[in-house]
């Protein structure tokens, strides 16, 4: 069975390696013939949004899923039309992930609580939005925005102002400035008969809209109660398969949701380790019409995100037990280069074993050239 993918980035190449002892062959669709993942696969160059392409690939692959979350929906959908080749996960879930409105909507529809936003056309429907929900809050552009890009806290009038100069040409959505005590979420497959399988809670933190870290699992029974309900809401109002993602920010006890990802994602980088099955098999699984793994935990997990240089490969490998991904990018500041992770056996050790990981780290980004 071949499966075709847009996007041949990071989170491809790792479907890849997960695919490969599945007996699973990949056919990738990207502008650059030296993505991440083409070191792995066969690989059709084009805009992610060529209909011949996109046509090529869904006449080679029996499945069609996409690494990255603005995949042209309109384009998936004719370019598999009259064909047998099926599309995981949904167009409607995809269609929804591109659009920070259409997620709001979606989570107040299912009762998934998420901050008071308003979607913003004009400076003067900025000003009300302002006015009604307050200051601080957030301007974000509806569509395409990542790692932090497309966005800007707004804390008085005047750098509302700055904010409209910044990103006033697109659509637009005003939310509140959530002052969160911490970010976690919560990453789950569903297959096509409707089995599920969640992983545990993970704990995020990020910089300048960058996931830098994350640690599972983040164990807090009330909280895991809640983002199980709340993921489960959402694979079954899509009848989804495949892995989805949720992340959320924690107030006073209580989940927030932020955004969705229809796809594998970075915070379950962990999984590769920390699980007995992990993001990326199970999201082939499912969408290869394939039983899902069990998720059941190795141990107390850490992912360290390798960004904008990656360190020496003797300096990561000289902990013992850690684990390093390499993606094989080009180094540019901000850019996600590779990951590492750790599996201890208590929380403690992992917290341990993590601090002197990122202290190992520090000192190899900062002694660098
Ligand atoms: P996003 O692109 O929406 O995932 O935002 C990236 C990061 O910016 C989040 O993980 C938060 O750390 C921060 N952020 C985004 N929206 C808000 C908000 N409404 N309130 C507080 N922090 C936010």
């Amino acid at each position: 069975m071949t499966i075709g993918i847009v996007g041949a980035g990071q989170l491809g190449r790792m479907l890849a390696l997960a695919g490969y002892p599945l007996g699973l062959d990949f056919l990738f669709l990207d502008r650059s013939a030296a993505a991440p993942a083409a070191a792995l696969a066969p690989i059709l160059i084009g805009d992610l949004a060529d209909p011949a392409q996109l046509r090529k690939l869904a006449r080679r692959s029996q499945v069609i899923s996409f690494d990255w979350e603005n995949a042209s929906v309109e384009g998936l959908r004719a370019a598999t039309r009259g064909l047998p080749t099926r599309i995981a996960p949904p167009l409607r879930a995809l269609a929804t992930g591109q659009d920070r409105v259409a997620e709001k909507r979606l989570f107040e529809r299912l009762g998934v609580p998420t901050t008071r936003f308003a979607a913003v056309n004009s400076r003067a429907e900025l000003e009300r939005a302002a006015a009604r929900i307050g200051l601080p809050g957030v301007l974000k552009t509806r569509r395409l925005g990542y790692d932090g890009k497309g966005q800007r806290v707004v804390r008085d009038r005047a750098a509302l102002a700055a904010a409209w100069r910044a990103l006033g040409s697109v659509a637009l959505i005003y939310e509140e400035f959530v002052p969160f005590e911490a970010e976690v979420s919560a990453l789950g497959a569903r297959a096509r008969d409707g089995s599920e399988a969640l992983y545990p809670l993970t704990r995020n933190w990020h910089a300048d809209g960058i996931l830098r870290l994350s640690v599972a699992p983040w164990e807090d029974r009330a909280l895991e109660r809640q983002a199980r309900a709340h993921l489960r809401a959402v694979l079954r109002e899509f009848r989804y398969v495949g892995v989805l993602a949720i992340e959320f920010f924690v107030r006073d006890g209580r989940l927030i949701a932020n955004e969705l990802a229809p796809r594998v994602h970075n915070s379950g980088h962990w999984t590769i380790e920390g699980a007995s099955t992990s993001q990326f098999e199970n999201h082939l699984r499912a969408i290869a019409g394939l039983p899902l793994g069990s998720t059941a935990l190795l141990g107390h997990s850490a992912m360290v995100n390798l960004i904008g240089r990656m360190p020496a490969r003797a300096v990561v490998l000289g902990e013992q037990g850690v684990h390093l991904h390499d993606y094989g990018k080009q180094a540019r500041a901000g850019r996600k280069l590779g990951h590492c992770t750790l599996v201890a056996r208590s929380a403690a050790e992992r917290n341990r074993r993590l601090l002197r990981v990122l202290g190992r780290l520090e000192v190899a980004l900062a002694s660098a050239p």
